[in-house]
């Protein structure tokens, strides 16, 4: 039902996994660890699982390690929350990390006393500029920056000051460490960049422990050089902290000098990538949550229905290298399809009912006193099993698999055509009952009851249509999303904020009706409903047996290119 690759596990070739596959070869690395690090600042989104099939999908693939590790270094920004979904999305997506999960302020004391090494070493100096001094000196891209006048202190008064901002003598941002580097570096971040600042936060791990904080860029090589890590992946925006990295790395006596490596951060077109702007999507009350199935985040992928055997296959097909990669949504559905057809059980649904009386019904129920028929889950998995599909007098048809005036090579049904049920009889649409403003409100068919389970004698009928039995329906709450934006790129532009893009359109609810089978359906059950699409029954609202609420994943053909709505035809 696609021309693209069908989902294997194969892995694909790229740049970092030839760099792998030299230093196994070379023998100097015996075996690899690498290491997902996120920031418990938000929930992770596709562009983290791009990231996450990376390192865990490497580590599994050379036999190696990967750890999970918290950069927890913004107190204020962080809760556990956060770190608790990220966890369990890690978990979702099918990755185990190496032992426990790790956090970057494991390493507080490690990180503060390489700081005093680097300070005894005439390699770091406490600065007293305000931050605005502090830009200004820095300089510009075509300017060398200055020296700070701080940059000359001694290492006595430098160690001595450094502890006394430990110990809470100076207040917040007055006083910060600097790495000594070169004020004339052509690359800002070796123009002695921060390495610690003092802030008066609490921390989610160590309390109000520590009032200085160890910056991003010197936590994060020294926690991947304790950790042994090999490979140390990151996004493309980090190319020009690798200088820096190896610079620390090379100043201090650490275990080990891991080697960072650059790929294209992932981009998707028609949504963000970006926590913060995420973020302002639930803190403005714009989407239900973290995790309203319209986000981009793994939460709320997996509420949609999304599997994590196609995320991992999207992971694979865009592939990993250092050129933009931005990539249109149809891919990423397109994964998520072609991984649902084989393994969601088809039952049928209506979302627009048009009420069909079958008039012979009674006679049928005579001839065959069985009301029901047996149906299997799926044509090409028997073993998904069967279940009964109950009919009786009024059923439901879909408003649009009928017309009153009917063009060239309709199918489905118009008034004296014949059509068949799914799994059941042909019927033949002998009158069209319309309201007084001419709506098709009802329509009266006959049942030819020699159909069932064979073709009628002397005509072909071809369509066939879904439908449910009035009586044994069960009501459903079915939820229908489009695209959360209406621009492509919808951060893209400079004049213009990416919420003004926002789709209102995004998510319609609507009441529909479904086949008695699936009514304890579990939540994150997932289903065809036959010619509509997939679903999957939310995780949060829907309630066995009590009140069913299923979320449309994805239609069943690719309605992007086309810029239709996602309900599949016929
Ligand atoms: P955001 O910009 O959304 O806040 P981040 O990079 O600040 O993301 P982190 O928690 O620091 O988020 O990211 C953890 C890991 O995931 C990092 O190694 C980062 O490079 C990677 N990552 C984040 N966003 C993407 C993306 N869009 N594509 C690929 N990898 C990503
Ligand atoms: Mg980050």
């Amino acid at each position: 039902m696609n021309d693209q690759a069908p989902i294997s596990n194969a892995p694909v070739q790229h740049f970092i996994r030839s760099i792998i596959e030299a230093d196994l070869a070379s023998g100097k690395h015996a075996g690899i660890v690498t290491r997902f690090p996120p920031e418990p600042n938000g929930y992770l989104h596709i562009g983290h699982a791009k990231s996450i099939c990376l390192n865990f999908g490497l580590a599994k693939d050379f036999d190696g390690a990967c750890n999970l590790r918290f950069d927890d270094t913004n107190p204020e920004k962080e809760s556990e929350e956060y770190a608790l979904a990220i966890q369990e999305d890690v978990h979702w997506l099918g990755f185990e990390w190496n032992g426990s999960v790790r956090w970057a302020s494991d390493y507080f004391q490690a990180l503060y006393d390489y700081a005093e090494t680097l300070i005894k070493k005439g390699l770091a100096y406490v600065d007293d500029l305000t931050p605005e001094e502090m830009r200004e000196y820095r300089g510009t891209l075509t300017q060398a920056g200055r020296a700070s006048p701080y940059r000359e202190r001694m290492v006595e008064e430098n160690l001595d000051l450094f502890r006394r901002m430990k110990a809470g003598e100076f207040a917040d941002g007055t006083k910060t460490l600097r790495a000594r580097i070169d004020m004339a570096s052509p690359n800002i971040n070796m123009r002695d960049p921060v390495i610690y600042r003092i802030k008066r936060a609490h921390h989610i791990r160590t309390g109000d422990t520590w009032l200085v904080y160890p910056m991003y860029d010197y936590t994060h090589c020294i926690s991947d050089a304790l950790e042994n890590i090999t490979h140390s992946l990151c996004t493309l925006e980090f190319e020009d902290h690798r200088p820096l990295y190896d610079w620390v790395l090379d100043q201090l006596p650490v275990p080990s000098h891991p080697r960072q490596i650059e790929f294209s951060r992932l981009e998707l077109h028609y949504t963000v990538t970006s926590k913060r702007k995420l973020n302002q999507l639930v803190t403005q009350g714009l989407v239900s949550g973290w995790d309203d199935p319209r986000m981009p985040t793994i939460h709320g992928m997996r509420r949609r229905g999304y599997t994590p055997e196609g995320i991992r296959e999207f992971a694979r097909r865009i592939g990993i290298s250092k050129s933009e990669n931005v990539i249109d949504m149809a891919v990423l559905e397109g994964c998520i399809r072609e991984d649902l057809e084989s393994k969601a059980p088809r039952v049928m649904a209506v979302i627009n009912p048009l009420k069909v009386v079958l008039t012979n019904f009674q006679d049928a129920a005579s001839a065959n006193p069985t009301t029901s028929r047996s149906a299997g889950f799926h044509p090409n998995h028997p073993e998904f099993g069967e279940r009964d599909v109950p009919i009786s007098r009024e059923i439901w048809i879909e408003q649009d698999d009928f017309s009153a005036t009917p063009p060239a090579g309709w199918q489905r049904l118009a008034p004296g055509g014949e059509v068949r049920l799914r799994y059941s009889y042909v019927i033949k649409c002998e009158e069209v009952i319309q309201d007084a403003a001419g709506n098709v409100t009802e329509l009266r068919c006959s049942i030819d009851h020699d159909t069932l389970g064979k073709n009628p004698q002397g005509r072909k009928v071809k369509g066939v249509i879904h439908w449910l039995s009035a009586t044994h329906a069960k009501p459903i709450e079915i939820r229908l999303y489009e695209r959360l934006f209406t621009d492509p790129e919808p951060d893209g532009h400079k004049d213009r904020d990416f919420l003004t893009f926002l789709n209102p359109a995004s998510l319609q609810i609507v009441q529909g009706w479904v086949e008695p089978a699936i009514e304890n359906a579990a939540p994150e059950s997932r289903y065809q409903f036959e010619r509509l699409g997939y679903f999957c029954a939310d995780r949060n609202d829907h309630k066995p047996g009590e009140k069913l609420v299923f979320n449309r994943t994805v239609g069943l053909k690719d309605a992007w290119t086309a810029g239709q709505g996602q309900k599949g035809g016929s």
